[in-house]
């Protein structure tokens, strides 16, 4: 039966690329986000090929929750947090470290039923992004009332997210930073502030922990530089095949909507691959594929299960050939995005089950 679409992970280029983030903060210990199933890779096989991560970071309890049940050891990270008393023992129970972004989530924990205390928690603060966290002063009054309680956690650390940390030398950044900053210096706490672009462009906001997401997976958190270009290898790429191939007249329409017309006789295929499998219907008529070692464009609306290319470049195209989808440095999942209106984080996280991930160990 055919495999076609699948996705190729490739776990040495996922090891490679961890390594690549202790290079850029030699000094940090590194936190692996694998939320949304790895960004779309799978978690498991994901986890299992970072196991040398210090901690892993997920967004939601129950993302924690699976990997510890698949046997995860190290730290895990809840950025949601926990909101009920039933949540924090079951946080507890499950020995993970939660994000702390509202009081009023903290007056569950000091209700739960703690057995174990938690060896960590973060405190969310509040630098500039509006998004998850406190401000700085009801942070200390939370430290404060935290002061002694190592019946409930042992340690606690500062948390924070950049909102443009992916526009390098943008003012927001230092704002947010010398926010961070002076609680550091006021508090004594660990610190945790830096995502992958921060990572790569911003050494100030290593601090003792960092948390990379995208850069593991190889691609670039920039707009204008590849993975490549700074230094990282590709981990997914998805290959599918031609299914068809047609003859057009002049005049011809193709697919729905009749959204592309052939101007001369010329050759078309359709590739098996569609919105179904989480190949955005933005890719119609602007995203290209690779046949051969020659990319041709997408003609038409993107359907559920198929594509329509171009083949007037790749005249030696045949039935049943390999076409790369995305994940090469000639066909990076940044630039398709580009052509998409998003970003590559969507893309990926979109990849649906239907694409088998197929695992390479180098
Ligand atoms: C997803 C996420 C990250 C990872 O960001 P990347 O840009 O993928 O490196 C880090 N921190 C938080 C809070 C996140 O939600």
């Amino acid at each position: 039966m055919s495999r076609y679409p699948f996705a190729r992970i490739d776990l040495a280029a996922l090891k490679y690329n961890l390594q690549r983030v202790r290079q850029f903060a030699p000094q940090s210990q590194v936190m692996s986000v694998i939320k949304a199933d790895a960004y779309g890779h799978g978690v498991i096989q994901v986890a299992q090929a970072l196991k040398q991560s210090d901690a892993f970071a997920v967004a939601r309890l129950k993302e924690a929750i699976t990997l510890r049940q698949q046997g995860f050891q190290q730290p895990i990270t809840v950025f949601e947090g926990v909101s009920t008393i039933e949540e924090w023992q079951l946080a507890a129970e499950y020995d993970l470290t939660p994000v702390l972004h509202q009081q009023k989530h903290l007056d569950f924990l000091l209700k739960a039923d703690i057995k174990q205390p938690f060896p960590f928690m973060w405190l969310m603060l509040e630098t500039g992004m509006h998004r998850l966290g406190l401000p700085a002063p009801v942070i200390e009054q939370i430290i404060k009332q935290l002061e002694g309680r190592t019946d409930l956690i042992e340690k606690l650390g500062l948390m924070s997210h950049f909102a443009n940390s992916d526009l390098v030398n943008d003012a927001r950044n230092q704002q947010q930073l010398a926010v961070m900053q002076n609680l550091a210096e006021k508090s004594g706490l660990a610190v945790c502030m830096a995502n992958s672009a921060a990572i790569i462009s911003l050494p100030a906001s290593h601090y003792q922990w960092v948390r990379p997401g995208l850069m593991l997976y190889g691609v670039s958190p920039f707009a204008d530089k590849s993975g490549a270009e700074v230094g990282l290898k590709p981990v997914m790429q998805i290959i599918s095949k031609l299914i068809a191939s047609q003859q057009l007249s002049a005049g011809d329409e193709v697919g729905y909507g009749g959204q592309w017309t052939a101007e001369k006789t010329m050759r078309m295929g359709v590739v098996s691959i569609g919105y179904g499998d989480g190949y955005s219907r933005h890719l119609s008529n602007a995203g290209e594929v690779i046949i051969r070692g020659q990319r041709v464009p997408v003609i038409g609306r993107v359907s559920m299960d198929t594509i329509c290319v171009n083949l007037e470049a790749c005249p030696e195209a045949r039935l049943d050939d390999e076409v790369i989808i995305w994940g090469t440095e000639a066909l990076t999942v940044e630039w398709l995005a580009e052509q998409a209106g998003t970003i590559p984080y969507e893309l990926l996280c979109c990849v649906t089950p239907r694409v088998i991930r197929e695992y390479l160990d180098g």
